[in-house]
């Protein structure tokens, strides 16, 4: 079994991303999976060399040790790093538009938004030019999302349901400047690198449903998902790296240590009642106990 650490480079990693490690490499020690390392870097306009060189650096200080996948911001190109794999998107791409299952679209996120009802939360894309036979290149390149409900049994959560079409309609697959998306990059790569297992933060659950849709029209077989909570702000608000939250890249250079770090983590994640140091070997056994599963329901 194989699972990822796939971060995004969209800033400096910060204790949620410690508590995800934890998920990861507890719950893959639990089900003997492998870790595969890859750099989630499509987001060309946000990525910056430094986040993707404090990533290794952090995965090595605090003690996270990858089975494979990328190891160093030296490694160039590689196949685990998305900026470095435009080709072989664009030939899953292809072999999407060889089936009719893709489309161009010329609509801007603004005509898509007046669309909207009032209050509507995520903006869903109506299908406007499903039927006009617009090139890909030079538009948005959209899915033709299928009808109906896609169900899947989440590892933490217990079935989920979820329509795609209601959701978000036919998703982007590759915008108009020619920029892969997450959801295919990260499809596209969970296929090529043989990923079966998704631990991922319950901010994605929402993805998961159209990224199944891709996973079965690309004929792969559709991995395990295991979606954990987040750690939350004072005022509830997921941790993110564009509020700044405060790096582990700070904390270290502050004088804090890989211990603190994971106890820190560990408490803000609820699963101790104080603030102690604790080593990575200790801490990811502790993520495995069936009483520190969330309390569903
Ligand atoms: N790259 C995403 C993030 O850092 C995670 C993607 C995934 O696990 O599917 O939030």
């Amino acid at each position: 079994m194989l699972t990822r650490f796939a971060p995004s480079l969209t800033g400096y990693l910060h204790l949620g991303h410690v508590l995800h490690m934890l998920y990861v490499w507890g719950i893959a020690q639990k089900k003997g999976a492998g870790v595969l390392c890859r750099i989630e870097d499509h987001d060309l306009s946000r990525a910056r060399p430094e986040y993707e060189t404090a990533i290794f650096q952090t995965l090595e200080w605090l003690g996270f040790i990858p089975d494979l996948g990328i190891s160093g911001a030296d490694e160039k190109p590689s196949d685990f790093r998305q900026s470095d794999c435009s080709a072989y998107y664009e030939s899953v791409l292809q072999t999407l538009e060889q089936r009719g299952l893709v489309y161009g679209c010329e609509c801007s996120r603004k005509q898509i938004a007046a669309d909207q009802p009032v209050g509507a939360g995520e903006l869903c894309y109506s299908g406007t030019c499903r039927d006009k036979g617009l090139p890909l290149v030079g538009n948005t390149v959209r899915f033709r999302t299928l009808e109906g409900e896609t169900a899947f049994l989440d590892l933490e959560l217990g079935e989920q349901r979820q329509i795609p079409r209601n959701q978000c309609g036919d998703f982007s697959l590759r915008d108009r400047q020619g920029q892969w998306t997450y959801q295919f990059a990260c499809v596209c790569d969970d296929i090529r690198h043989g990923v079966d297992l998704v631990i991922r933060g319950e901010d994605i659950l929402f993805s998961t449903a159209r990224q199944i849709q891709l996973f079965q029209t690309l004929e792969a077989p559709v991995p395990q998902y295991f979606h954990h909570p987040l750690i939350t702000d004072g005022a509830g608000k997921k941790l993110s790296k564009r509020q700044r939250s405060e790096s582990i890249t700070q904390l270290r250079e502050a004088g804090a240590s890989p211990e603190e770090i994971i106890g820190q983590a560990l408490f803000s994640g609820g699963f101790i009642p104080e603030c102690t140091g604790l080593t990575v070997n200790k801490a990811v056994v502790l993520v495995q106990q069936p009483e520190f599963c969330r309390k569903r329901g």
